[in-house]
């Protein structure tokens, strides 16, 4: 029997109270299942962490979680530490580190979820978004100059490497040739006149490779509204870091919410560890309620079973959470309902026991 070692870091706000339904998920599944077990290491980082230690997680955290088969991601982040620390200082510097340098975030419509749009446009949500994860404008390349004085410039810089480029750009050509997919490259060419035109260019060479796979490139701003105007036409997306970013809080809105948007931070080469999280962020304003919905950080849980070769749990996994938005009696508030956080994670559990 296999044992897999999950380093979980619960972090801050409602993240371990999602956190904690994930992993619920995840010991049903290994207790109906002998070819494998969990072991899980809890490690406490995140803005309590800061507050105590002025960091956000420990020195040699890296060296600690190097040999670990996945990390589970709650949230990380909270009111008293400015952002851009909580995230330079754990999540961007695991993704980075461990160059995980794709972001898997699927965007699909649950029957039953809510989704702003009109009947017909709602039927055909079901996007794979695989974004830039590791350069772009997330490089931290830039530059504040005569700071406080009237001349004060500010430069960020985006980056944009051959490999970087490239690697991604294959990496979402071989899955839609794989899955037999439509491929959108978004990007913005017209402005951005270095780095966008070069990713233009890069995605037609290596489409050259790909005559299987038929393609589309739109601009960002015109994505934005064709993903709302007509989201069936998007099939795989792949796009960069900062796109990305913004295009799948459109897509989670478009999907039901915060709630149940998941996405996985991969490290193709399996050199270092994946990492797997719900996108939503600590969400102060519910945190400590038992009312934070844990759909998102169980379809993640999902996700990591989809990439240690489980892809049939995976799926089993995914058809429970719709199982139960379908029958809409379990639902946080966030989703209309009434329920806590852990009757939503019992109730999948439930379903999984049921094997319906
Ligand atoms: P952070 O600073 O860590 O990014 P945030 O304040 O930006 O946190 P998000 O979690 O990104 O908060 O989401 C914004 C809002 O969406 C939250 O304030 C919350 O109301 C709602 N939300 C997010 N995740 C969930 C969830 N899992 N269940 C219910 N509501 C959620
Ligand atoms: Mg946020």
């Amino acid at each position: 029997m296999k044992i897999y070692k999950i380093a979980v870091i619960a972090g801050d706000g409602i993240g371990p109270e999602v956190v904690d339904e994930g992993i619920k998920v995840m010991k049903k599944v290994a207790e109906l299942d002998d070819r494998f077990q969990f072991e899980f290491t809890y490690f406490p980082w995140g803005c309590e962490y800061y507050s105590k230690y002025n960091k956000m997680m420990d020195e040699d955290g890296l060296e600690k979680l190097k040999n670990f088969d996945a990390i589970y991601l709650g949230a990380v982040g909270f009111p008293g530490v400015p952002d851009h620390i909580s995230l330079w200082d754990l999540l961007l510097r695991i993704r980075k580190e461990f160059d995980q340098y794709v972001n898997i975030r699927p965007i699909k419509l649950l029957n039953g979820a809510p989704c702003p749009l009109v009947d017909g446009s709602r039927d055909t949500i079901d996007m794979l978004f695989i974004r830039e994860n590791s350069e772009g404008e997330y490089a931290g390349a830039g530059d504040w100059l005569f700071k406080g004085k009237p001349e004060e410039v500010v430069l960020q810089t985006g980056v944009f490497s051959r490999k970087g480029t490239e690697r991604i750009i294959r990496y979402a050509f071989e899955i839609a040739s794989k899955e037999e997919k439509t491929l959108t490259s978004i990007s913005k060419g017209n402005a951005l006149n270095y780095s966008m035109v070069f990713w233009d260019e890069v995605f037609n060479e290596v489409k050259e490779e790909y005559p299987d796979v038929k393609t589309y490139s739109y601009l960002v701003d015109a994505a934005a509204m064709l993903m709302v105007k007509d989201p069936g036409r998007f099939e795989v997306v792949v796009t960069s870091n900062l796109f990305g970013d913004i295009l799948t809080d459109l897509g989670a809105a478009l999907a039901g919410g915060m709630g149940l948007a998941a996405g996985a931070n991969i490290n193709p080469e399996r050199s270092y560890p994946s990492m797997f999280e719900p996108i939503h962020g600590s969400a102060p304003d519910i945190a400590g309620k038992g009312i934070a919905n844990p759909l998102a950080a169980i379809w993640s849980v999902s996700q990591i079973f989809d990439f240690l070769g489980y892809e049939e749990i995976g799926e089993r996994i995914l058809k429970a959470i719709e199982f139960l938005v379908e029958e809409s009696a379990v639902l946080t508030p966030d989703l209309g309902g009434i329920a806590s956080t852990a009757e939503v994670g019992d109730r999948v559990v439930e379903i999984l026991n049921q094997n319906v």
